[in-house]
Protein backbone atom coordinates (compact mmCIF):
# COMPACT_ATOMS: atom_id res chain seq x y z
CA UNK A 1 0.00 0.00 0.00
CA UNK A 2 1.39 3.58 -0.56
CA UNK A 3 2.38 5.82 2.18
CA UNK A 4 0.15 8.97 2.42
CA UNK A 5 1.77 11.67 0.55
CA UNK A 6 2.59 15.16 2.30
CA UNK A 7 2.17 18.00 -0.17
CA UNK A 8 4.78 18.53 -2.54
CA UNK A 9 6.38 21.63 -1.16
CA UNK A 10 6.71 19.35 2.21
CA UNK A 11 7.92 16.40 0.37
CA UNK A 12 10.86 18.37 -0.99
CA UNK A 13 11.91 19.45 2.47
CA UNK A 14 15.61 18.47 4.04
CA UNK A 15 15.07 18.29 7.75
CA UNK A 16 16.76 20.59 9.84
CA UNK A 17 19.73 18.51 11.27
CA UNK A 18 21.58 19.94 14.45
CA UNK A 19 24.31 18.29 15.60
CA UNK A 20 24.38 15.62 17.57
CA UNK A 21 25.56 16.60 21.17
CA UNK A 22 28.77 15.22 21.99
CA UNK A 23 32.32 15.66 24.09
CA UNK A 24 31.77 18.08 26.70
CA UNK A 25 29.46 21.01 27.10
CA UNK A 26 32.66 23.50 27.72
CA UNK A 27 34.26 22.74 24.05
CA UNK A 28 30.60 23.36 22.02
CA UNK A 29 30.85 25.96 19.63
CA UNK A 30 27.92 25.22 17.88
CA UNK A 31 25.19 26.11 18.58
CA UNK A 32 25.00 29.74 19.65
CA UNK A 33 23.96 28.38 23.00
CA UNK A 34 25.14 30.69 26.20
CA UNK A 35 27.61 29.46 27.88
CA UNK A 36 26.16 29.84 31.18
CA UNK A 37 24.14 28.13 33.31
CA UNK A 38 21.06 29.51 34.38
CA UNK A 39 20.73 31.78 37.42
CA UNK A 40 20.27 29.38 40.60
CA UNK A 41 17.24 31.43 41.70
CA UNK A 42 15.94 30.79 37.97
CA UNK A 43 16.35 27.01 38.41
CA UNK A 44 14.21 27.27 41.95
CA UNK A 45 11.22 28.68 40.09
CA UNK A 46 11.33 26.51 37.64
CA UNK A 47 11.96 23.13 39.48
CA UNK A 48 9.00 24.30 42.45
CA UNK A 49 6.63 23.63 39.52
CA UNK A 50 7.43 20.20 38.43
CA UNK A 51 5.30 19.04 41.52
CA UNK A 52 2.43 19.99 39.79
CA UNK A 53 3.34 19.04 35.78
CA UNK A 54 0.30 16.44 36.27
CA UNK A 55 -1.25 20.05 35.50
CA UNK A 56 -1.79 21.70 32.17
CA UNK A 57 0.09 24.80 32.08
CA UNK A 58 -1.28 28.35 31.63
CA UNK A 59 -2.43 28.88 28.34
CA UNK A 60 -3.37 32.32 28.55
CA UNK A 61 0.36 32.85 29.34
CA UNK A 62 -0.41 35.14 32.06
CA UNK A 63 2.30 35.74 34.32
CA UNK A 64 4.68 35.55 30.93
CA UNK A 65 2.47 37.89 29.17
CA UNK A 66 2.29 40.50 32.49
CA UNK A 67 6.33 39.95 32.59
CA UNK A 68 7.21 41.24 29.25
CA UNK A 69 4.33 43.82 29.48
CA UNK A 70 6.61 45.17 32.29
CA UNK A 71 9.46 44.54 31.17
CA UNK A 72 8.89 46.38 27.55
CA UNK A 73 5.93 49.00 28.50
CA UNK A 74 4.20 47.64 26.06
CA UNK A 75 0.37 45.93 26.43
CA UNK A 76 0.26 42.25 27.06
CA UNK A 77 -1.75 42.29 24.00
CA UNK A 78 1.12 42.70 21.79
CA UNK A 79 2.37 39.29 22.72
CA UNK A 80 2.16 36.00 21.36
CA UNK A 81 4.96 33.51 22.58
CA UNK A 82 5.32 30.07 21.70
CA UNK A 83 7.94 26.67 21.92
CA UNK A 84 10.88 28.86 20.84
CA UNK A 85 10.71 31.70 19.24
CA UNK A 86 11.15 29.11 15.79
CA UNK A 87 7.77 28.20 16.28
CA UNK A 88 6.50 31.50 16.55
CA UNK A 89 8.33 32.12 13.27
CA UNK A 90 6.01 28.73 11.86
CA UNK A 91 3.06 29.81 13.26
CA UNK A 92 3.22 33.64 11.78
CA UNK A 93 4.50 32.39 8.05
CA UNK A 94 1.85 29.63 8.28
CA UNK A 95 -1.31 32.27 9.65
CA UNK A 96 -0.30 35.02 6.54
CA UNK A 97 0.82 32.63 3.61
CA UNK A 98 0.34 29.71 1.49
CA UNK A 99 0.57 28.00 -1.43
CA UNK A 100 0.76 30.49 -4.40
CA UNK A 101 2.38 33.01 -1.95
CA UNK A 102 6.06 33.73 -1.46
CA UNK A 103 8.23 34.75 1.06
CA UNK A 104 11.47 37.16 0.67
CA UNK A 105 14.02 35.57 2.42
CA UNK A 106 17.75 36.67 2.81
CA UNK A 107 20.50 34.13 2.26
CA UNK A 108 22.65 32.68 3.68
CA UNK A 109 20.35 33.44 7.05
CA UNK A 110 19.13 31.24 9.64
CA UNK A 111 18.22 27.92 8.32
CA UNK A 112 14.96 27.59 9.63
CA UNK A 113 13.48 30.16 7.52
CA UNK A 114 12.85 28.41 4.33
CA UNK A 115 11.58 25.34 6.26
CA UNK A 116 9.23 27.35 7.80
CA UNK A 117 8.22 28.76 4.09
CA UNK A 118 8.06 25.34 2.63
CA UNK A 119 5.99 23.66 5.68
CA UNK A 120 3.24 26.67 4.34
CA UNK A 121 3.36 25.68 1.35
CA UNK A 122 4.87 28.99 0.17
CA UNK A 123 7.81 30.08 -2.14
CA UNK A 124 10.81 31.34 -0.49
CA UNK A 125 12.41 34.19 -3.22
CA UNK A 126 15.71 33.91 -1.61
CA UNK A 127 17.70 37.14 -2.16
CA UNK A 128 22.15 36.69 -1.52
CA UNK A 129 24.02 38.54 1.38
CA UNK A 130 26.00 41.71 0.04
CA UNK A 131 29.89 40.25 0.31
CA UNK A 132 30.17 42.29 3.33
CA UNK A 133 27.63 39.31 4.54
CA UNK A 134 25.01 42.18 5.36
CA UNK A 135 21.49 42.37 3.97
CA UNK A 136 21.09 43.64 0.91
CA UNK A 137 17.75 45.35 1.20
CA UNK A 138 17.28 47.18 -2.14
CA UNK A 139 17.52 43.68 -3.54
CA UNK A 140 15.05 42.11 -1.28
CA UNK A 141 13.14 45.26 -1.41
CA UNK A 142 12.90 44.77 -5.53
CA UNK A 143 12.25 40.56 -4.85
CA UNK A 144 8.72 42.02 -3.48
CA UNK A 145 5.78 40.82 -5.81
CA UNK A 146 1.62 41.25 -5.80
CA UNK A 147 2.49 37.37 -4.54
CA UNK A 148 4.73 38.57 -1.38
CA UNK A 149 2.91 37.98 1.83
CA UNK A 150 6.24 38.08 4.28
CA UNK A 151 9.73 39.33 4.26
CA UNK A 152 12.40 38.33 6.96
CA UNK A 153 15.06 40.44 7.94
CA UNK A 154 17.89 38.68 10.64
CA UNK A 155 19.50 41.55 12.79
CA UNK A 156 22.09 40.04 13.87
CA UNK A 157 21.99 37.86 10.99
CA UNK A 158 22.91 34.07 11.71
CA UNK A 159 25.29 32.84 11.07
CA UNK A 160 27.17 36.06 9.47
CA UNK A 161 27.33 38.06 12.35
CA UNK A 162 26.30 41.62 11.20
CA UNK A 163 23.18 43.55 11.84
CA UNK A 164 21.42 46.09 9.88
CA UNK A 165 21.39 49.12 10.32
CA UNK A 166 18.59 51.33 11.86
CA UNK A 167 18.20 53.65 8.97
CA UNK A 168 18.14 50.75 5.92
CA UNK A 169 15.61 48.93 8.22
CA UNK A 170 13.36 52.29 8.09
CA UNK A 171 13.81 52.93 4.40
CA UNK A 172 13.02 49.52 3.75
CA UNK A 173 10.22 48.82 5.60
CA UNK A 174 8.84 52.15 3.53
CA UNK A 175 9.55 50.75 0.66
CA UNK A 176 7.43 47.61 1.32
CA UNK A 177 3.46 47.45 1.30
CA UNK A 178 1.31 47.73 4.07
CA UNK A 179 -0.23 44.43 3.88
CA UNK A 180 3.24 42.38 3.84
CA UNK A 181 4.66 41.39 7.27
CA UNK A 182 7.96 42.13 7.70
CA UNK A 183 9.25 39.57 10.24
CA UNK A 184 12.76 41.38 12.07
CA UNK A 185 14.60 38.19 13.84
CA UNK A 186 16.18 39.73 16.66
CA UNK A 187 16.94 36.74 18.66
CA UNK A 188 20.81 38.32 19.34
CA UNK A 189 19.35 41.67 19.73
CA UNK A 190 20.96 41.85 23.45
CA UNK A 191 24.76 40.96 22.39
CA UNK A 192 24.11 43.87 19.66
CA UNK A 193 26.89 47.37 20.63
CA UNK A 194 26.56 49.51 17.86
CA UNK A 195 24.03 52.70 18.29
CA UNK A 196 23.02 52.75 14.78
CA UNK A 197 21.69 48.87 14.91
CA UNK A 198 17.96 48.40 13.61
CA UNK A 199 15.16 48.38 16.11
CA UNK A 200 12.16 46.39 15.30
CA UNK A 201 10.38 47.87 18.29
CA UNK A 202 11.13 51.74 17.22
CA UNK A 203 9.33 50.76 13.74
CA UNK A 204 6.12 48.81 15.74
CA UNK A 205 6.40 52.34 18.00
CA UNK A 206 6.34 54.42 14.59
CA UNK A 207 3.39 53.36 13.28
CA UNK A 208 4.52 50.06 11.23
CA UNK A 209 1.62 47.82 12.36
CA UNK A 210 3.31 45.22 9.42
CA UNK A 211 6.80 45.23 12.02
CA UNK A 212 6.85 42.01 13.91
CA UNK A 213 9.42 41.62 16.57
CA UNK A 214 10.94 38.11 17.10
CA UNK A 215 12.81 37.52 20.44
CA UNK A 216 13.60 34.42 22.33
CA UNK A 217 14.93 33.24 25.78
CA UNK A 218 17.33 31.17 24.05
CA UNK A 219 20.18 33.48 23.83
CA UNK A 220 21.11 36.19 25.81
CA UNK A 221 18.86 34.56 28.63
CA UNK A 222 20.18 31.14 28.60
CA UNK A 223 16.94 29.09 28.38
CA UNK A 224 17.58 27.22 25.22
CA UNK A 225 16.54 24.04 26.31
CA UNK A 226 13.10 25.56 27.61
CA UNK A 227 12.13 27.08 24.59
CA UNK A 228 10.29 30.05 25.14
CA UNK A 229 10.46 32.78 22.58
CA UNK A 230 7.93 35.42 21.68
CA UNK A 231 6.69 37.85 18.81
CA UNK A 232 5.99 41.50 19.40
CA UNK A 233 3.63 43.24 17.33
CA UNK A 234 0.38 45.00 16.82
CA UNK A 235 -2.60 43.62 18.74
CA UNK A 236 -4.20 42.30 15.21
CA UNK A 237 -1.16 40.88 14.51
CA UNK A 238 -0.33 39.27 17.60
CA UNK A 239 -3.82 37.95 18.06
CA UNK A 240 -3.71 36.23 14.99
CA UNK A 241 -0.25 34.15 15.86
CA UNK A 242 -1.69 33.27 19.28
CA UNK A 243 -4.60 32.24 17.34
CA UNK A 244 -2.46 29.38 15.18
CA UNK A 245 -0.32 28.01 17.98
CA UNK A 246 -1.51 25.33 19.49
CA UNK A 247 -2.77 25.46 22.74
CA UNK A 248 -0.04 24.51 25.77
CA UNK A 249 3.04 25.65 23.99
CA UNK A 250 4.93 26.63 26.56
CA UNK A 251 4.80 25.00 30.04
CA UNK A 252 4.39 26.36 33.13
CA UNK A 253 8.50 25.11 34.11
CA UNK A 254 9.75 27.57 31.33
CA UNK A 255 7.32 30.34 31.73
CA UNK A 256 8.24 30.34 35.40
CA UNK A 257 12.16 30.17 33.92
CA UNK A 258 11.45 32.79 31.82
CA UNK A 259 9.54 35.29 34.17
CA UNK A 260 12.62 34.94 36.67
CA UNK A 261 15.07 35.53 34.16
CA UNK A 262 13.57 38.88 33.07
CA UNK A 263 13.27 40.30 36.49
CA UNK A 264 17.20 38.88 37.36
CA UNK A 265 17.98 40.88 33.51
CA UNK A 266 20.66 43.06 35.51
CA UNK A 267 22.83 40.12 36.80
CA UNK A 268 21.95 38.19 33.07
CA UNK A 269 23.14 41.31 31.13
CA UNK A 270 26.41 41.48 32.58
CA UNK A 271 26.64 38.00 31.61
CA UNK A 272 25.63 39.20 28.11
CA UNK A 273 28.13 41.84 28.53
CA UNK A 274 31.31 39.03 29.34
CA UNK A 275 30.14 37.17 26.21
CA UNK A 276 30.38 40.43 24.36
CA UNK A 277 33.75 40.80 25.60
CA UNK A 278 34.85 37.43 24.38
CA UNK A 279 33.36 37.66 21.00
CA UNK A 280 35.82 40.93 20.88
CA UNK A 281 38.69 38.82 21.88
CA UNK A 282 38.08 36.19 19.25
CA UNK A 283 37.53 38.55 16.31
CA UNK A 284 40.63 40.32 17.36
CA UNK A 285 42.49 37.39 17.50
CA UNK A 286 41.09 35.81 14.29
CA UNK A 287 41.50 39.31 12.64
CA UNK A 288 45.27 39.20 13.81
CA UNK A 289 45.83 35.73 12.45
CA UNK A 290 44.97 36.93 9.26
CA UNK A 291 41.13 35.81 9.28
CA UNK A 292 38.52 38.18 6.97
CA UNK A 293 36.01 38.30 9.74
CA UNK A 294 32.77 39.90 8.75
CA UNK A 295 31.81 42.18 12.06
CA UNK A 296 30.17 39.91 14.50
CA UNK A 297 27.09 41.46 16.44
CA UNK A 298 25.57 38.27 17.69
CA UNK A 299 27.41 35.64 20.65
CA UNK A 300 28.83 34.19 17.03
CA UNK A 301 31.52 34.31 14.77
CA UNK A 302 31.74 33.72 10.77
CA UNK A 303 34.80 32.51 8.84
CA UNK A 304 33.82 32.42 4.96
CA UNK A 305 36.02 29.46 4.51
CA UNK A 306 34.10 28.60 1.23
CA UNK A 307 35.03 24.65 0.43
CA UNK A 308 37.57 24.39 3.34
CA UNK A 309 34.25 25.07 5.74
CA UNK A 310 34.34 21.25 6.78
CA UNK A 311 37.67 20.20 7.04
CA UNK A 312 38.44 23.31 9.07
CA UNK A 313 35.38 22.19 11.42
CA UNK A 314 36.70 18.65 11.39
CA UNK A 315 40.32 20.27 12.48
CA UNK A 316 38.80 22.24 15.39
CA UNK A 317 37.84 19.24 17.34
CA UNK A 318 37.51 18.61 20.28
CA UNK A 319 35.97 22.37 19.70
CA UNK A 320 33.20 21.77 18.36
CA UNK A 321 32.17 24.33 15.63
CA UNK A 322 29.49 24.63 13.37
CA UNK A 323 30.52 24.10 9.59
CA UNK A 324 28.16 25.37 6.98
CA UNK A 325 29.34 23.40 3.84
CA UNK A 326 30.91 25.22 0.55
CA UNK A 327 30.17 28.66 2.51
CA UNK A 328 31.77 28.91 6.37
CA UNK A 329 31.69 28.13 9.83
CA UNK A 330 30.18 29.74 12.34
CA UNK A 331 31.55 29.47 16.06
CA UNK A 332 29.97 30.63 19.02
CA UNK A 333 31.54 32.79 21.86
CA UNK A 334 32.00 30.32 24.99
CA UNK A 335 33.93 30.69 28.12
CA UNK A 336 37.23 31.97 27.92
CA UNK A 337 39.25 29.05 28.31
CA UNK A 338 37.03 27.91 24.74
CA UNK A 339 37.51 30.64 22.78
CA UNK A 340 41.30 30.74 23.68
CA UNK A 341 41.27 26.77 22.68
CA UNK A 342 39.81 27.85 19.64
CA UNK A 343 41.80 30.61 18.36
CA UNK A 344 45.05 28.05 19.00
CA UNK A 345 43.57 25.67 16.83
CA UNK A 346 42.59 28.16 14.41
CA UNK A 347 46.42 29.43 14.32
CA UNK A 348 47.35 25.98 13.95
CA UNK A 349 44.90 25.16 10.95
CA UNK A 350 46.83 28.43 8.92
CA UNK A 351 50.40 27.15 9.18
CA UNK A 352 49.71 23.68 8.87
CA UNK A 353 49.17 24.75 5.50
N1 LIG B 1 16.22 33.12 15.03
C1 LIG B 1 17.53 33.03 14.83
C2 LIG B 1 18.20 34.00 13.94
C3 LIG B 1 18.26 32.00 15.43
O1 LIG B 1 19.56 31.89 15.21
C4 LIG B 1 17.59 31.08 16.27
C5 LIG B 1 18.30 29.95 16.98
N2 LIG B 1 19.38 29.43 16.41
C6 LIG B 1 16.23 31.24 16.44
C7 LIG B 1 15.56 32.26 15.80
C8 LIG B 1 15.42 30.26 17.21
O2 LIG B 1 15.62 30.32 18.55
P1 LIG B 1 14.65 29.61 19.57
O3 LIG B 1 13.68 28.78 18.82
O4 LIG B 1 15.53 28.83 20.45
O5 LIG B 1 13.97 30.75 20.28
Amino acid sequence: MPAPRPRPSVAAIVAYRAGRPAGSDDLKLSSNENPYPPLPGVVERAAAIMSRVNRYPDAGLHDLYDALAGATGLPRDRFAAGTGSVSVLFAAISAYCGPGDEVVVPWRSFEAYPLAVATAGARAVTVPLRADATHDLAAMAEAVTDRTRVVLVCTPNNPTGPVVTHGDLERFVAAVPDDVLVVVDEAYVEFVRPEDAASGLALLAAGHENVLVLRTFSKAFGLAGLRVGYAIASADVAATIRSVTPPFSVTDVAQAAAVASLEAADELGRRVDAVVEQRQVLVAGLRDQGWQVPDAQGNFVWLPLGEDASAFAEAMQPVAVRPFAGEGVRVSVGLPEANDRFLDLAARWLTGR
